[in-house]
């Protein structure tokens, strides 16, 4: 029988309603689990962890991610699969850090979540967490594991855990992987597309890394923005990256002012990733002018990376590399599948 961690971080899933704000607020796992009776015949065996507090996942800092990758990173050998359920609201970055945390990952770890709490007659948690735990639990003939990555599984599809986006705050299909595809399906079969997966080394071992830089910034180009916002948040003082928000294909105004502040945040040894404002499609600085001019002031392109990719990859080699020159070669390159170069 395989086994597989369950670790309860919060979110709705777990959610009740407060009799007296009428507000959902996160509640323990004992009281998850029992409105899902259907675990306990699982053809799995199941532990489980849980984070005390449980959090809404808008309270999700860095610290937490690295009390997720210690717990797998601790358990590892010991189980086949692990199941993080985690709130959606920031589901995405948490699976976009995760996927660069651990290197060489060769058993999955599978986030998921709801839209509805549990105890709700028309849930969606109970299909997600199921499944969820079926795709952590499967191997292939060789005994290894079926999806070898990071995920997001939701509404019937597991994606790529650092292509993901939640698209939705209403509707069960709450993610989505805009350019990249499903990695399995889930109707009536499981079908794992595993030409779409990575291939990690399954002789060498997993290595976990905790080191995250946040020093720094997300910010997103619009009509009108001004020079002396933009010059105030380029030059404070310790900020080592910025994911830069561009139109289109990874375009931006072609003031002067603009190049030039740029400039001197590159001369000065920060970061800019250019992503680019669309869900779908990837930054092309050479395709209009008004890119190319970013591309002389040294920003660095992000290609097809979702923002939740782009600025929790960079916190990652920023807390790994201290030379700027050498954080830019790494984002430039295609760590763990998270962009199409
Ligand atoms: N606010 C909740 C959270 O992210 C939303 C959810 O779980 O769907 O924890």
């Amino acid at each position: 029988m395989s086994r597989v961690l369950l670790i309860y971080t919060g979110g709705t899933i777990g959610m009740r309603r407060n009799s007296r704000t009428g507000a959902l607020e996160p509640f323990h796992f004992d009281q998850m689990a029992s409105g899902i009776p259907e675990l306990e015949h699982a053809p799995v065996e199941i532990d489980v962890r849980q984070f005390a507090p449980p959090l809404d996942s808008s309270n999700i800092q860095p610290d937490h991610w690295r009390q997720m990758v210690e717990v797998v990173a601790e358990n590892y050998d010991h189980y086949d699969g692990f199941v993080i359920l985690h709130g959606t609201d920031t589901m995405a970055y948490t699976a976009a850090a995760l996927s660069f945390m651990f290197e060489n990952l060769t058993k999955p770890v599978i986030l998921t979540g709801s839209q509805l709490p549990i105890g709700q007659l028309r849930t969606d948690g109970k299909e997600n967490l199921i499944t969820s735990i079926e795709i952590a639990a499967a191997k292939d003939d060789e005994g290894h594991a079926m999806v070898p990555e990071v995920g997001v599984y939701f509404n019937g599809h597991l994606m790529r855990g650092n292509r993901t986006t939640k698209q939705s705050a209403e509707g069960f299909n709450a993610f989505e992987s805009f350019n990249y595809p499903h990695l399995v399906e889930a109707g009536v079969n499981i079908s794992y597309l595993r030409h779409r997966m990575l291939r990690p080394d399954w002789q060498a071992p997993m290595l976990a890394h905790t080191l995250m830089d946040s020093n720094v910034l997300v910010f997103s180009l619009f009509p009108g923005i001004r020079e002396d916002y933009v010059r105030h948040m380029l030059t404070m003082p310790h900020l080592r990256g910025i994911v830069m928000r561009s139109f289109g294909s990874g375009n931006a105004p072609q003031s002067e002012w603009l190049t030039q502040v740029l400039r001197e945040a590159y001369d000065d040894g920060k970061v800019i990733v250019n992503v680019s404002q669309c869900m779908a499609g990837s930054v092309e600085m050479s395709r209009y002018d008004a890119g190319c001019h970013l591309k002389d002031a040294g920003v660095v392109s992000g290609y097809d990376c979702t923002v939740e990719a782009a600025v929790t990859k960079l916190m990652y080699i920023c807390g790994h590399c201290a030379d700027a020159e050498e954080v830019r070669s790494w984002m430039a390159k295609n760590m763990r599948g998270e962009m199409s170069v």
